[in-house]
Parts: C-alpha cells; structure tokens; sequence
C-alpha cells in the first residue's frame, strides 16, 4: 500500500499512460534506434488478417477477399521455400535440406497488402451455418506454422483461450490418428480423433474457446477436447505425451497494454501479478515441455517485446529442465521464417533465440514473439 506521502504526491498516471512510460525505458534499451518507430506503430491502427475457415463453404470468402485484392501469404511464403529448394535454370542442383516446408500444413490467411490499411468486413455464417474467416492479427499464425504439426500429432494448445490459435490448429487437419494419413481434406477432417487438447485456467476463456469452436468447426468434427487447468501442473497430467506443445503465455499484451485502459496489466492493483508474468512463462513453459514426448516440439510465444518475457524465459526454462530434470531441450533455429515471410512481416533481426515480429506502419502487426523447442531426452 502507499504511504499517506505516497498517496497524495504520486502522479496519477493511467494505466494506459504507466505502460507507455515503462516500455519507453526499456524497449528505448532493448531496441535503441528502433523504438520510436515501433512505438508510434504500436499507438496506431493494428493490422489483422482473415484465417479462412475450410470447414465452412469457403470459397465465397476466398473469392470476396481475392476481389479485394487481399494477398495469402502462407502459400506465398512456401512458393517462395519451394523456389528456392528447386532453382530453376540449367545446371542448378535441388537442395534437399531446406525442400521440406518447416510448418504445419492447410493453412490459409489473407492480409491486405504492405501500407494498405483496409479492413475486413465481419465473418460471416456460410451456407452450412459456421463462420467463413477467423480475424486475427495475422503474426498469430506464426507459433502455429512454427509448431510444424506432422499428419497424426498428438497436440496439446496449454494457454488456449479464446481459441485464434486452437482453430488454426485445427484447420491444419494434422491432429488425428496416424492412420488415417493420405486422406483429402474433407474425409481427413471428419478423421479428426480428439488429438487435440486445449486448455486455459480461466473458466471463461475456456468458454469463449468453446463458442469458437462451435461457430467454426461442424459438430461432428469437433473433438477437441477442452479443459481448464492450471497449465502449470501438466507436467505431472501427463509427461512425455505429446508430440506438439504450444504455450501461448499471458504476458503484458503490449499493444492492448498501451491503447485499452481496461483490462489492463499496468493497473497499480495488478503490479505484483505483472512483476510475476516472467516466473509464471517459466513454469508453463518447462510444464509444457515436461508434457511433450521426447522427440517432440514446443513452441512457445507471447505478443510482448519484452525480452524478459522472451527469450530469458526460454533460457530460464532450458536450464531448469537440465538442472532439475535431467532433459536437454535445444532451441531451434527458426531464422528461415525471417526469410520466407519477409514480404508480410518486419522481423527484428538480433534475437538470440526465437523470433520476433516488429510493429511497424507498412505492416501493422504483432508483437509476436516465438521460439521452438525441441526436446532431446
Ligand atoms: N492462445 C490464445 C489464442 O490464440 O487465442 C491466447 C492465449 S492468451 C495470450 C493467454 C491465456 O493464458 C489466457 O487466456 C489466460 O487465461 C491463460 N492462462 C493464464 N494463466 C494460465 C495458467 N496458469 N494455466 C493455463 N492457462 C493460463
């Protein structure tokens, strides 16, 4: 609590206002001569992009947006990969190595183009009754791509409410039993299998998660089983049982942190919780990599820039995995998703571990930070 002194001389900042002052000193260090640009960035409109849903009649949407001249830029970015695997030209040798599209399939989303800030209309229910497109800040699919779900993966989405990356892993028609592999995308999807599980602490994201699901995804396909646990304690629900893991972290939402006054982490009543995001990404992140099956992959994200909520949890997390459970985790190398989505996305170019997009006015999305990991024992 505050003295009387405290109290009564202490500017009464906004929260909106304290995180703004809090990120101009550290990211001012973190960013040097970046920041004002990603700062003004952040204060302005925020750019989404339009995840289509290939469980509704789709194709209307897909031809609307294409009027639209709105770009996908997931099959751009794998052309680009493709090209580049296979030069073309006389003499040129395949590369084998960088052949193989490092993300998780059937994703499709649509942005407007670099500096083009239009917007999409509304979803909009399709003739069999679900939602044609997902609006998401369009670096959300990112984590997702990263994860690189295989056809058959057992998946766990640990921090899943409200559901933007539930869906998207679900579109990837990947999570279902290995045996029904091979199938085209309709059949595949009337596979899926209850691989997927999707949790979240609070009892009424859990619930908007569901309201997502049922709005997207018919309900003889949805088998996603949903819980709401303390994510933290899954390493002693179930070890070493999945082979994705994503863990999609409550952190300080900066771009909601310095435009929304409501439901704000800069709150003064919520400092402790705010001092305390860092220990609690630890937890959830060596919980979800307890939870992954030697072998497997996590990919851990946040939408902050922070790199104490990034990349020094990441380390935090790899050295209790070795110290107090003897599991070697390697970071993996994701600089390609530098390279492959250069054309959507503005990439900070100097993270240690992981990636991070950058808001910047040509392209008005994210934070978003990811980092893969991959677990060796
Ligand atoms: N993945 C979601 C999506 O794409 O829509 C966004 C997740 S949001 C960044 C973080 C979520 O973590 C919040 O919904 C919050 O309720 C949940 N959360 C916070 N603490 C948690 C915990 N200990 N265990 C599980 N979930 C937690």
């Amino acid at each position: 609590p505050l003295s009387p002194w405290q109290a009564s001389t202490e500017p009464k900042f906004s929260p909106a206002r304290l995180a703004l002052q809090n990120f101009d000193v550290n990211y001012k260090v973190q960013f040097g001569e970046l920041w004002p640009s990603v700062r003004v960035s952040l204060l302005s409109e925020h750019k989404y992009g339009a995840l289509v849903n290939h469980f509704s009649a789709w194709d209307k949407a897909v031809s609307e947006l294409e009027r639209l001249q709105a770009q996908e830029f997931v099959t751009q970015a794998r052309r680009r990969g493709q090209q580049e695997a296979f030069p073309q030209g006389p003499g040129a040798p395949p590369r084998p190595p960088a052949a193989r599209w490092p993300c998780s399939p059937n994703l499709r989303c649509y942005t407007f183009a670099r500096g083009d800030i239009g917007r999409f209309r509304p979803p909009r229910a399709s003739s069999l009754g679900l939602l044609d497109y997902y609006l998401l800040d369009a670096s959300s699919l990112l984590p997702v791509l990263a994860l690189d779900v295989q056809p058959g993966d057992a998946v766990l989405d640990l921090c899943a409410g409200p559901g933007g990356k539930t869906l998207a892993l679900l579109l990837t028609g990947c999570c279902r039993e290995p045996s029904q592999s091979g199938q085209p995308p309709q059949e595949l999807v009337a596979a899926l299998s209850g691989h997927l599980t999707a949790n979240d602490i609070s009892g009424s994201r859990a619930r908007r998660l569901r309201q997502v699901l049922r709005s997207y995804v018919p309900q003889d396909v949805n088998h996603v089983q949903v819980t709401s646990q303390d994510g933290r304690m899954w390493g002693d629900l179930e070890r070493d049982t999945y082979d994705r893991v994503l863990v999609d972290v409550p952190c300080t939402t900066d771009r909601h942190s310095v435009l929304e006054e409501n439901n704000n982490i800069f709150q003064r009543s919520r400092k402790t919780e705010r001092q305390m995001l860092p220990m609690l990404q630890v937890q959830l992140l060596v919980a979800g990599l307890l939870a992954t099956r030697p072998g497997g992959a996590a990919v851990y994200s946040t939408c902050t820039l922070s790199h104490l909520q990034n990349e020094y949890v990441v380390g935090g997390a790899v050295e209790i995995l070795a110290n107090q459970y003897q599991i070697h985790v390697q970071v993996e190398d994701l600089s390609c998703f530098r390279h492959l989505f250069q054309d959507t996305f503005s990439f900070f170019p100097s993270c240690r571990m992981g990636e991070l997009v950058l808001p910047v006015l040509w392209a008005n999305f994210g934070p978003m930070y990811f980092c893969r990991l991959r677990r060796l024992t």
